[in-house]
């Protein structure tokens, strides 16, 4: 919503502009940035494959220093030119997405199909999960420490799986009559994985098939799948959506959105005052828990590996004290079919560019991280300054849900921390979608923080 200042006049009515209008002239830069974004979305679906795909991007660039937390969670990191003590400069994000991961023991048969049972990871609306094709991603680590990446599903020539739904000839009393969170139930969300016997053997010979074909194939036996992060998601690439290509869809997309522009503001940075930190983190969709979560304490890990390359005495907590953050994370937009869950002059509006949000929480913002007033005056600064593309918006009305992100935990050590994220529609489903204009000025608004507030 840059305003529009004139020598003369004051515009006294705060006008939010479409980030199309505000970004007219850099049309090129948008479509750049979004084919980048586009090919990373295609080719990464889990915290693992973000954490590698970060990797290979940075290898050529000295200046970037990456600090890993067991594969899951990463650290990008540009040092400043002041110490660390005067404070450093975090972007936040998470790597995870919600997803069906494989239970520990998933492999069976049942009516002569090999299937795979599965726990759900994340907020997800199940029947958006049937009849569609999917992928597996994921490790198997064998007794030996060895490790066994698969990637099933994505290449066009690749077999796929799938969930079944029934047919709506018989879904009258199963599903229809039932109110949708009981129709659909997690213990159904079994994955088809083979219906071919294997003529050789007794019992199980669908089963039997597949073990053979998974150790013929990838080396393993049963047991590997009790020592594995493998994960179901959607099959096939992101796209350009709309007949004007305006808007990018995809799975995954909250919150490789943020990551993916903190990845990139940290790696495009020519000079920043600060140290600059993207931490792209795991484990948000299910509160942040767990050593690759972001309340692993994993910040402090992150400076005290820095103040020894730079050879510099820290304290980590009063460092964090001194600094400022985004938490990087997707917003619900308004919705043009259901409007009636947002309050339309306080939702955010695929394609007016980056949306800040001064606090989350639900219920009287219970649970929330609340950004102070001076905080958020110094980021609408230098947004205005610099003419990116902003608006402000909370997660639907009050009362209607709500949603937390990992800015709480940041704030814990005392640092300004703010959210800031593009508004999505059809977040959490399998195929999320936003506007290029939005992931742009995301992209600009995280680069700009990093080399001027
Ligand atoms: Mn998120
Ligand atoms: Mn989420």
């Amino acid at each position: 919503m840059p305003r529009k200042r004139t020598k003369d006049k004051v515009e006294l009515a705060n006008k939010v502009r479409s980030g199309w209008e505000i970004l007219k002239d850099r049309l090129g830069e948008v479509e750049s940035y979004n084919r980048e974004y586009i090919e990373f979305l295609t080719r990464v679906k889990t915290e693992r494959e973000a954490v590698a795909y970060c990797r290979e991007c940075a290898r050529r660039d000295k200046g970037l220093i990456l600090i890993e937390n067991r594969g899951k969670m990463i650290a990008v990191c540009r040092k400043g030119s002041v110490p660390l003590t005067n404070g450093v400069r975090i972007i936040a994000a998470h790597i995870d997405s919600p997803r069906l991961d494989l239970k520990a023991n998933p492999l069976y048969e049942d009516v002569d199909f090999a299937m795979l049972k599965t726990h759900y990871y994340g907020g997800i609306k199940k029947y958006q999960w049937l009849a569609r094709p999917l992928a597996l991603h994921g490790v198997l680590v064998k007794e030996d420490g060895s490790i066994v990446s698969v990637v099933i599903g994505e290449d066009a020539n690749d077999p796929c799986f799938t969930i079944e739904d029934l047919l709506p000839h018989l879904a009258a009393n199963a599903q229809y009559s039932k109110k949708l969170s009981d129709a659909f139930q997690a213990e159904k969300l079994n994955i088809i994985i083979g219906s071919r016997p294997d003529l050789e053997v007794k019992d199980n010979k669908v089963k039997e098939h597949v073990l053979r074909l998974l150790h013929e194939t990838y080396g393993i036996v049963e047991q590997d799948f009790v020592s594995a992060d493998l994960e179901i998601v959607p099959a096939g690439p992101a796209r350009e959506v709309g007949i004007d290509r305006s808007m990018v869809g995809s799975y995954g997309q909250d919150d490789r959105v943020c990551s993916w522009a903190a990845f990139a503001a940290v790696r495009d940075l020519k000079h920043a005052v600060h140290t600059s930190i993207a931490l792209l983190v795991d484990k948000e969709e299910i509160g942040s828990e767990g050593n690759t979560g972001a309340k692993s304490r994993f910040i402090e890990e992150i400076l005290w590996e820095l103040a020894g390359r730079f050879k510099e005495e820290i304290i980590p907590s009063r460092v964090l004290f001194r600094s400022k953050a985004i938490s990087g994370d997707a917003n619900g937009g308004l919705d043009p079919d259901y409007p009636e869950v947002h309050e339309k002059s306080n939702a955010a509006r695929v394609g007016y560019g980056v949306c800040i949000t001064k606090f989350t929480g639900a219920r009287g913002k219970v649970g929330a991280s609340e950004a102070n007033a001076e905080y958020m005056a110094a980021m609408r600064s230098y947004l205005n300054r610099n003419s990116i593309p902003w608006q402000t918006g909370e997660l639907g009305k009050v009362d209607e849900g709500g949603g937390g992100t990992v800015a709480k935990y940041l704030a814990e050590y005392g640092m300004d921390v703010v959210d800031m994220g593009p508004a999505l529609l059809s977040m959490h489903s399998p195929f999320e979608l936003s506007s290029k204009v939005d992931t742009f000025s995301t992209y600009l608004a995280y680069r700009t923080f990093l080399e001027e507030v």
